[in-house]
């Protein structure tokens, strides 16, 4: 066994709230900068939807599509440097249009335009998705549309539903969407670190942040290629790739990550995970139905006293061992089994696990009683956010593992019902 410290993060869905407080967090800190005003390490996106870059969960379309480009402009990248990656062929990348086109916004024009209906809105970037579908697309221009939007329908985890939960969920009187705020995910086997040629992106020792070597970047733009999250990014300014750093400077200073310290919704929470090096190999190769029972077992459990005693043999300090004890992480991915991991099917063991939101619960208050539908537990496609699509987000396409997240959370909010405001009898929680 070899037993590694990881800093690791969940983010409980039901509580966010849309607010983009983090990404401004983010970006205040640490991307507001020349070359990086198309960047959010920090993102919050509406699912269903296209997600930033737009689609990058389409992996045919990132492994074909984005190749040929299409015709749309590349990031700012021109002279040798442009050379050099078509001789060592990697276009398999977004193009700026794929994020967006930043813009400043024109105040006179705003505060002097003529009274109307209609609130000021910025141009949105044209782009187009196939062959006769078009839609307008930025890091977030499907912020709070959801279902029966044109973006939901594009969104590439629909393609797993059925013909008749795809009607549900894009029907308008069953409008339904929430948030999935998503930064690096500091993998365990990242997909950055592996394709990058100068050996510029490394794992730190001691905590797993995954970091560029600013000195050692040679700008082929490999991890970007090479990330399925797309959370590396290029500096058109200075030829670097950038990527979340967990603001590895606070943490040293005590202090959690900017995008955590200002969460709105406290949705954030953050820990040390312990894990054994030797099995990630053989993890990461796991057909997609062992996945996500593969990574929990990766997962160490702290309190083992043969645990505690092999780390303390490959020199870990107490402290860390301590922290791995009161890590919520580890409760809420290990000990519930309640958080699981973005597109496991990636391969790349992400180290941000999300608990699923409640929204496919169909829920109502009627004569004093809060009902839970009982169909969505046992019928796939009664719930209103069909429990396939979750599946096809967090769980490689399995839908046991899901379901078994939903049982838990509806007998919580059940058994919180009942104990705080009473309307649900005791024997049904
Ligand atoms: Fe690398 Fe992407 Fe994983 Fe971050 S999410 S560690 S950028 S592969
Ligand atoms: Fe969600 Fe928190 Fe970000 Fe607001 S600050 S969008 S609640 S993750």
């Amino acid at each position: 066994m070899d037993v590694r410290a990881q800093v690791s993060m969940v983010f409980h869905l039901d509580k966010c709230i849309g607010c983009h407080t983090c990404s401004i967090a983010c970006k205040n800190l640490w991307t507001d900068r020349r070359g990086a005003e198309y960047m959010w390490w920090n993102n919050v996106e509406t699912k269903p939807g296209t997600g930033y870059p737009t689609l990058y969960e389409d992996q045919e379309k990132y492994r074909g599509g984005w190749e040929a480009g299409a015709g749309r402009p590349r990031l700012k990248l021109g002279g040798r440097l442009a050379e050099l990656a078509r001789i060592f062929h990697n276009p398999r990348l977004p193009a700026l249009d794929d994020y967006y086109e930043p813009w400043t916004y024109r105040y006179d024009q705003l505060i002097g335009a003529p009274p109307s209906d209609d609130q000021p809105v910025a141009t949105p970037v044209s782009l187009v998705t196939g062959e006769d579908m078009k839609i307008e697309a930025g890091p977030n221009w499907d912020d709070d549309l959801g279902g029966s939007s044109i973006y939901a329908a594009a969104d590439p985890n629909v393609e797993a539903l059925t013909d008749s939960e795809r009607g549900q969920l894009l029907a308008f009187e069953r409008l339904v969407f929430f948030y999935l705020p998503r930064i690096c995910n500091h993998c365990l086997n990242p997909g950055c670190l592996a394709a990058c040629p100068a050996g510029a992106i490394y794992k730190r020792g001691e905590d797993g942040i995954v970091l560029v070597s600013q000195h050692k970047c040679r700008g082929w733009r490999m991890c970007i290629s090479g990330c399925p999250y797309k959370k590396t990014y290029f500096n058109w300014a200075n030829g670097k790739a950038e990527k979340c750093i967990l603001c590895y400077p606070r943490q040293e200073t005590q202090q959690v990550p900017a995008c955590m310290h200002s969460c709105v919704g406290r949705i954030r929470y953050l820990g040390v995970l312990l894990y054994d090096a030797e099995r990630l190999a053989a993890t990461a190769a796991l057909p997609d139905a062992e996945l996500v029972e593969a990574q929990r077992a990766l997962i160490l459990d702290p309190f083992d006293p043969e645990i505690a005693a092999a780390a303390r043999e490959a020199g870990m300090p107490e402290a860390i061992l301590e922290a791995a004890r009161r890590s919520p992480v580890f409760q809420f991915v290990k000990r519930f089994r309640l958080a699981l991991p973005h597109h496991p099917e990636f391969r790349t063991l992400p180290m941000l696990f999300y608990v699923p939101p409640l929204l496919p619960v169909m829920a109502t208050v009627s004569d004093g009683h809060y009902e839970v539908t009982p169909e969505l537990l046992s019928s796939l496609d009664a719930s209103r956010l069909p429990l396939r699509y979750l599946a096809a987000m967090f769980t490689a396409g399995e839908v046991a593992p899901i379901v078994e997240v939903y049982r838990k959370l509806v007998a919580a909010r059940l058994y919180q019902r009942a104990t705080t405001v009473g309307d649900v009898p005791r024997e049904s929680a």
